[in-house]
């Protein structure tokens, strides 16, 4: 554009009514919203995401079984990961994207805001109304699990403890051992059961 040409769309901006210039903004101003919204969700599109957790349900040391879940899901292309995060605990989403076949990124941008802590998207507009997850603490107490139990990820459990989470949700079944007769010999005692309401 010559100077002339462009002092010319300058004044012409200028005469524009407050009404028409927002509309312009409207129209050439969606990068820049864009860019505000993805700045809450580690640098991707709303629209694109099936799942989210908050930095604080990734810390946690169960892995959620809503993420298996939108792995699955068919429009599903990669897992995103706050890298602001302590890798003991993003180690075991690295390791579940992996082990499913999905690419992941741990991505970190001093830009970022909010407290998103993982995502699985899609390459194309998914448009899920709830993306967040309830957190499994609050879920497994009103499906009756009680919090010794909750809070007995990782550990080995007895056998009626384990039945009790595939009665009440086998999808939480891989965030537990059972105890082998030779934990039991050795003297290795359930941490849920001793402690069940
Ligand atoms: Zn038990």
């Amino acid at each position: 554009m010559d100077k002339d040409m462009q002092s010319e769309a300058i004044s012409a901006w200028g005469q524009k009514g407050d009404i028409e210039k927002a509309l312009m903004v409207g129209i050439h101003g969606v990068t820049e919203f864009k860019h505000d919204e993805k700045v809450y969700y580690l640098g991707e599109f709303k629209e694109n995401m099936i799942i989210q957790l908050s930095q604080k349900q990734v810390a946690q040391a169960a892995i959620y079984p809503e993420v298996i879940r939108a792995l699955k899901d068919k429009r599903a292309t990669k897992m995103i990961i706050d890298g602001s995060m302590s890798s003991r605990y993003i180690e075991k989403y690295k390791k579940l994207a992996t082990k499913m076949n999905k690419p992941y990124i741990v991505r970190s941008d001093p830009e970022f805001k909010g407290a998103t802590g993982l995502l699985v998207i899609s390459d194309e507009a998914v448009e899920r109304q709830v993306i967040t997850v309830e957190d499994r603490s609050v879920r497994l107490k009103r499906l009756g699990m009680s919090s010794a139990l909750i809070n007995a990820v990782g550990k080995k459990i007895c056998k009626k403890c384990f039945e009790q989470i595939l009665k009440i949700d086998p999808k939480e079944s891989p965030n537990y051992n059972e105890l082998t007769f030779l934990d039991r010999i050795g003297g290795e005692r359930c941490p849920a059961h001793q402690v069940t309401k």
